[in-house]
Order: structure tokens, then sequence, then C-alpha cells
């Protein structure tokens, strides 16, 4: 008799999760994306206590009908990806089809979806089923997960303080909000507002929104194109600069990518007009077929490999360069209260 056992769906959830939910943001972005891919127009995030009392995230998207509302909690399961043909051309932001059933394992959810017919409530703790019934019928989705981490004690220790966690998660609220203009963004901590985007498809709008009107102001536009890469965006000049690199958003197919070309591309433009130990605030948007991406590199999926990547990067440093030394700035105005 052999010694080895194939585990159960249980125990394999809490594994993946640890890759998936690292902290209370990576909870905020699988569920946000899930309303981006669901096609929302409005999406609201409230946290209390930085997430790990609660992350609720309400959208007006597609929804579920009552079947998906209780498998899309298994392991695989996903509606974005059907063959090995789709795994070449994601579009989604997800696809792994393993993110509900990370945060289930991890917490306590409660999920209230409508495709506008009728609508299910779900409830799960630890990732058993508690109560699947009826619920009103409001299009969309909200999803409630509640005591983060109370059956992983060890991952709960390993927390940072409330105020750098609710960092990262007013963090990714923003870069989604870059990657998705068209979409309103709401983010509220503990009943105080924090971030609010108009949705108005303006991008020199949102960073208004985001990082301050005196920002936009200062922010020049960029766009250019070769054969394989579209890009275009905002840079600021040289003059506001931050001392740290968080403010440089490169987004791929709307997916907001961490890159260390990308972000050295973008320096280099621009080394000759920045003091050392200074970055620009950039949002950067990369437009590409994606069968020249390949996303599924970590289970974070915010890493990306590119085809033809000299030429992207290239592109990047000219586009910019000139920009910067053109300095020519948008006037923005003072959003009307
Ligand atoms: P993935 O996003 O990789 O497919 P998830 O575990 O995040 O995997 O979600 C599983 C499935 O549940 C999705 O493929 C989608 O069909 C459905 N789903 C999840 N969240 C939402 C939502 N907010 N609105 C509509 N459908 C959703
Ligand atoms: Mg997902």
């Amino acid at each position: 008799m052999g010694n080895i056992d194939i585990m159960d769906d249980r125990l394999s959830n809490k594994i993946a999760a640890g890759e998936v939910v690292e902290r209370p943001a990576s909870i905020v972005k699988e569920l946000v994306e899930n309303a981006l891919d669901a096609g929302s127009k409005h999406i609201e995030v409230y946290v209390e206590d930085s997430g790990l009392r609660l992350i609720r995230v309400i959208d007006d998207g597609a929804g579920m009908d009552r079947e998906d509302a209780t498998k899309a909690f298994e392991r695989h399961a996903t509606s974005k990806v059907k063959n090995e043909y789709d795994l070449f051309r994601i579009e989604t932001l997800g696809f792994r089809g393993e993110a509900l059933a990370s945060i289930a394992a991890v917490s306590k959810v409660q999920m209230t979806t409508s495709t506008g017919q009728v609508g299910t409530y779900v409830e799960i703790h630890g990732g058993e089923f508690q109560q699947v019934d009826g619920a009103p019928a409001r299009k969309g989705t909200d999803f409630q997960v509640s005591q983060l981490f109370y059956n992983t004690p060890a991952r709960l220790k390993h927390m940072k303080s409330l105020q750098t966690e609710l960092g990262h998660c007013i963090d990714l609220v923003n870069r989604l909000a870059f990657s998705h203009p068209e979409v309103s963004f709401k983010l509220v901590s503990d009943g105080k507002p924090i971030v609010e985007t108009t949705g108005r498809n303006d991008q020199l709008r949102n960073i208004a929104s985001i990082y301050g009107i005196q920002i936009a102001q200062k922010m020049v536009a960029f766009q250019a194109e070769n054969q394989d890469y579209r890009i275009k965006g905002y840079v600021s000049l040289p003059e506001v600069t931050r001392a740290n690199r968080n403010y440089m958003t490169f987004l791929i197919n709307r997916r907001w990518v961490k890159s260390y070309a990308i972000q050295q591309a973008v320096l280099d433009s621009m080394h000759t007009f920045l003091p050392i130990g200074r970055f620009p605030i950039v949002v950067l948007e990369i437009t590409t077929d994606p069968q020249l991406t390949d996303v599924n590199v970590h289970p974070s999926k915010q890493q990306v490999r590119l085809g033809k990547e000299a030429s992207l990067l290239q592109l990047i440093r000219d586009t910019i360069r000139r920009a910067v030394q053109e300095r020519v700035t948008i006037p923005v105005a003072v959003p009307p209260k």
C-alpha cells in the first residue's frame, strides 16, 4: 500500500489561498476584477478595520443565476476560459477560476447576486456552505467577506499595521480606477470616503480625483504606436516628483501590471530631467494583441511576459522623452461640487 493521498478540495483551496489571498488588498483586487469582468459601471468598496473585519464590494454587473452562484466557489470554476485556445488570448482580468474558492476558504462570505430576474443569497464559512436562499432581484452582486483569516491564525499574525493594510487597499482601488476610467469607483473605510472617481472615461479627471487637481495640472499627455503596441497616458513634469516608485501605473490591455523593464524605460526617458532619488507620476496605458502577452506567470496575475518587448520599451522611451520636453499641459477644471 502506498502512502500518497490526493488532498480534498478544502485543503487544496486553503493552500491555493496562500498564494491568491496574501492580504486584504488581494481580496479587494479579486472582487473588483470580477466586478469589472461582469461589465459593472459602478463599483463600491467598503472596508472595516482595513478589510480584516469586513470587505464588501457592490457592483451593478451581470450577476449570477442560482446555479452559478454556488458553482462559482468551486476550485477551477470560471466562465471566462473554455479551452486552451482562450488561454492564449485572455481578454478578461480573471481566468484561473480560483479566487472565490480561495477567499471562501479563509473567511466568512455572504453574497447576494442577481442577473435581474430572481436573486440568490449564499453564505459560506471556511469553504463550507451554510445557506443558499432566494434574495431580492437587484441586478449585480453584493459580496461581503468578513473575519478574514479567522481560520488561518498564522496568516493573520502576518498582517502589517492597519494603516499599512489600508494603504494597500487604497492603492489597489486607485490602480483599478486608472485601468477602467469609464467605471465609477468609490472606496469607503470605516465609514469615511477615501477614493471617488467619476467614471466619465477621462483619465486626466481620474488623476485629479485620485492624486489631486494640482498634480493633474502638471501632467503632460502622450500617445504613440508602432506595429505591435499602442501607448497613451500622462506623465508629470519633472518638477512634480515623488520619493518612491508607487505613483507609476502601468496597464497592459487594461490590467495593472508590475514590470521592472517598463518602469526602467520610463525612468530612462526622463533621467536627464529627474533629480536623483525622485520619481515621476505616470499612468501608462498599453494596448496590444492579447496573443503577444502572457499573464499566466503567477497566481496574482501581476506579472506579464511580452512578445517584442524591446520595441515597446523603445516606443515608451521615445514618446515620453518627447512629451516631457514639449511640456504641453492640459487645463483641468475644478469639478463642480
Ligand atoms: P475567475 O475570475 O478567474 O473566473 P473567480 O473565482 O474570481 O474566477 O470567479 C468565478 C466565477 O464566478 C467567474 O468566472 C464569474 O463567472 C463568476 N463571478 C464572480 N464574481 C462575479 C461578479 N461580481 N459578477 C458576476 N459574476 C461573477
Ligand atoms: Mg476572478
